[in-house]
């Protein structure tokens, strides 16, 4: 099988009391884990796709055969933005963007607040599951949400963070309470990794 579920870089209860151990078991462990089998079975009789990355398959997601598209835009999606979620939190993160990164949200949205409202009111408003994301839109930091597993990489743009608004998520914890776990994930955000990810399209 060519893709695996990827070690998590802290313990389970790591992101406590952010996010709880139990909610991190369940989300890693069994739906993280059934992205990785169900894109495993959706890609059984294609092993020329299996050679390809889930980047690689969710940019290029059109040339997939229509047979399996709907199947690897979801479980290719789901494997790959659980993976960068995973990255995008760090027990001990609470902080602020560094830098270049702090310089450009004071051009795009006044101010680290300023994305910060937008980004928490892009999670709150997508309707259903999806993703709330902070991405390179032609040149220019953007904000933006995705519905289900859909990952910007398909509409031509760079995730720098990405933060799962799925009900499987913060349910456990928070219950129907999405603002309250927007707000506390501020704390385990990992600024380093974004900083690298902005660094790189600056080149
Ligand atoms: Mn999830």
């Amino acid at each position: 099988m060519p893709y695996t579920l990827p070690k998590l870089a802290y313990a389970l209860d790591a992101l406590e009391p952010h996010l709880d151990a139990r909610t991190m078991e369940i989300h890693h462990g069994k739906h993280h884990q059934a992205y990785v089998d169900n894109l495993n079975k959706a890609l059984e009789s294609y092993p020329e796709l299996q050679r390809l990355t889930p980047e690689e398959l969710v940019a290029q997601l059109s040339t997939v055969p229509e047979a399996a598209r709907t199947a690897v835009r979801n479980n290719a999606g789901g494997h790959l933005n659980h993976s960068w979620y995973w990255e995008w939190m760090a027990p001990k993160a609470a902080g602020k963007p560094d830098g270049k990164l702090a310089k450009a949200f004071e051009q795009e949205f006044g101010g680290f607040s300023g994305f910060q409202e937008q980004f928490t009111k892009a999670g709150m408003t997508r309707f259903g599951s999806g993703w709330a994301w902070l991405v390179i839109k032609e040149g220019k930091l953007s904000v933006l949400s995705t519905a289900n597993q859909d990952n910007p990489l398909t509409d031509g743009f760079t995730p720098l963070l990405g933060c799962d608004v799925w009900e499987h998520a913060y349910y456990l914890k928070y219950q129907n309470r999405r603002v309250d776990y927007l707000k506390a994930w501020w704390s385990v955000v990992n600024w380093g990794n974004v900083e690298t990810r902005f660094a790189k399209t600056q080149r």
